[in-house]
């Protein structure tokens, strides 16, 4: 059975539990088909207001992109608040924003009331690469401190990135002091044992091979079958062949990231003095922080064929001593990667099929904080109070042109033009 990605955050990963597979029916209030940080919270959110919960991974608890991830906390969507705001107008827009803050707050609150031993650290820089970047950072960076009073964000000029971090690569950046980062995994498996706790169930190595719609929802399983009232599809870019209506809004594009042997803590704070997540702001982007243990997590490259970049860890290796040349002959220790659901406007895509079949997917990348709110809101909609849930569903999306296969060729297109676009 394929246990988690081999990856840094495996290898530091504490209080994994072995959940059952299931094999046996089962009546619940609510069935959450998927383990990340968004199935977890629903599950958590749910069990403690006491509905009976079954939650359902083909893998095992974090297996998919919320134990994988470069675990940077961010204010805002990955779309940019301006695009949002074309979609969705100003009020439902400025709603949107401050579910997005109140991601953040959520996660440090549940890190500290459950207790979670998960590396929290404050501080995230988007960095420059070209002098256009510094102009888009300090209009983007006016605009949310006139329109909506956000103001835990500074410009840094070269010098005062400089101040922090030993490269030449940047020109400056925006830093925010309210966005910080995680040890994904160990995230993600903290806010399952408080789900666990709180009395939800979970099933590991558990797919739903087809579900069935109606008043009383249907999941089959290979060796079992899960009724419930309310069914939550929290599979995102790992989601396949169960909902195609659905499927078709989100694209899976694979991104990596490589973990260096660890550096000791005076050459690590000697790269980002600190201690901030830091990612540039390209389309196909670097994203980098230190571990707790003081090895540098260096993310970035992309690929859109479901299949990894030939000589994955030697060209992660050039991007990361391309920003820090210093780290010439450090030995990279682990290199993986994993799925994101992007969608066509970047946008998330959150809605219901058939009243009470709900589903939050489509984060394109930035969804460490905002999978958590995604599970609360619609633990919030069965609860009765679905209005937070439904603002999502004012935002349209589109269809990834053909099937699954076909949607590559589309995006390659699209993506190619913001690659070109990066370049100058
Ligand atoms: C390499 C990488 C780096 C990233 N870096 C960042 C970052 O720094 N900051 C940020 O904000 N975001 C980042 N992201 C994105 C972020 O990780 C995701 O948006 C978020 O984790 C999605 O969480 P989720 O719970 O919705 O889905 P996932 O964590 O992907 O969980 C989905 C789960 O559903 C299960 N599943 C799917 N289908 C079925 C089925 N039929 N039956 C049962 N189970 C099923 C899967 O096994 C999986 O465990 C990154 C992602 C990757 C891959």
């Amino acid at each position: 059975m394929q246990s988690h990605a081999d990856s840094y955050y495996a290898a530091s990963a504490h209080s994994v539990l072995d959940h059952p597979a299931l094999h046996d029916n089962l009546e619940v209030d609510v069935c959450i088909v998927g383990a990340g940080i968004t199935g977890c919270s629903a599950a958590l959110n749910l069990a403690e207001r006491g509905y009976k919960v079954a939650v359902l991974d083909s893998h095992k608890v974090g297996w998919g992109a919320s134990g994988r991830s470069g675990g940077q906390m961010i204010f805002g969507y990955a779309c940019e608040q301006h695009t949002l705001k074309k979609l969705v107008g100003d009020t439902v827009g400025r709603q949107l924003w401050d579910i997005s803050i109140e991601a953040l707050t959520q996660m440090r609150q549940r890190i500290d009331k459950h207790n979670i031993h998960c590396d929290l650290a404050n501080g995230h820089l988007h960095a420059a690469v070209k002098p256009r970047h510094m102009k888009e950072l300090e209009s983007w960076a006016n605009s949310l401190r006139q329109d909506y009073g956000y103001d835990s964000l500074e410009m840094w000029s070269k010098e005062q990135v400089r101040g922090q971090m030993s490269t030449e690569a940047y020109l400056g950046g925006l830093y925010d002091s309210a966005s910080g980062h995680v040890h994904p995994l160990n995230y993600t498996l903290g806010l399952a044992q408080a789900a666990a706790e709180a009395g939800a169930q979970f099933f590991e190595y558990t797919p739903a091979t087809r579900i069935e719609q109606g008043e009383h929802p249907v999941v089959h399983t290979p060796h079992g079958v899960v009724r419930c009232r309310h069914l939550l599809l929290c599979g995102n870019a790992y989601l396949e062949g169960i909902a195609p209506d659905i499927e078709r809004k989100i694209m899976p594009v694979g991104t990596y990231i490589t973990a260096t042997e660890p550096l000791g803590e005076e050459r690590a704070r000697q790269l980002i003095a600190n201690n901030m997540a830091v990612a540039d702001i390209n389309f196909v982007l670097d994203y980098f922080r230190l571990s707790a243990d003081h090895r540098l997590l260096f993310g970035g490259r992309v690929s859109y064929s479901g299949l990894d970049p030939v000589n994955l860890a030697d060209s992660m290796g050039k991007r990361l001593r391309h920003v820090f040349p210093q780290l010439k002959g450090v030995k990279q220790a682990y290199t993986w990667g994993g799925y994101v659901g992007i969608t066509m406007n970047r946008a998330p895509h959150f809605g219901r099929l058939n009243g009470n079949v709900y589903f939050a997917q489509g984060f394109s990348g930035h969804g460490i904080a905002l999978t958590g709110m995604a599970g609360s809101l619609m633990a919030d909609a069965i609860a009765g109070s679905a209005e937070r849930f439904d603002l999502f569903s004012r935002i349209p999306h589109h269809d990834f042109p053909g099937g699954r296969l076909l949607r590559t060729p589309a995006l390659v297109l699209a993506m190619t033009w913001y690659r070109l676009r990066d370049l100058l």
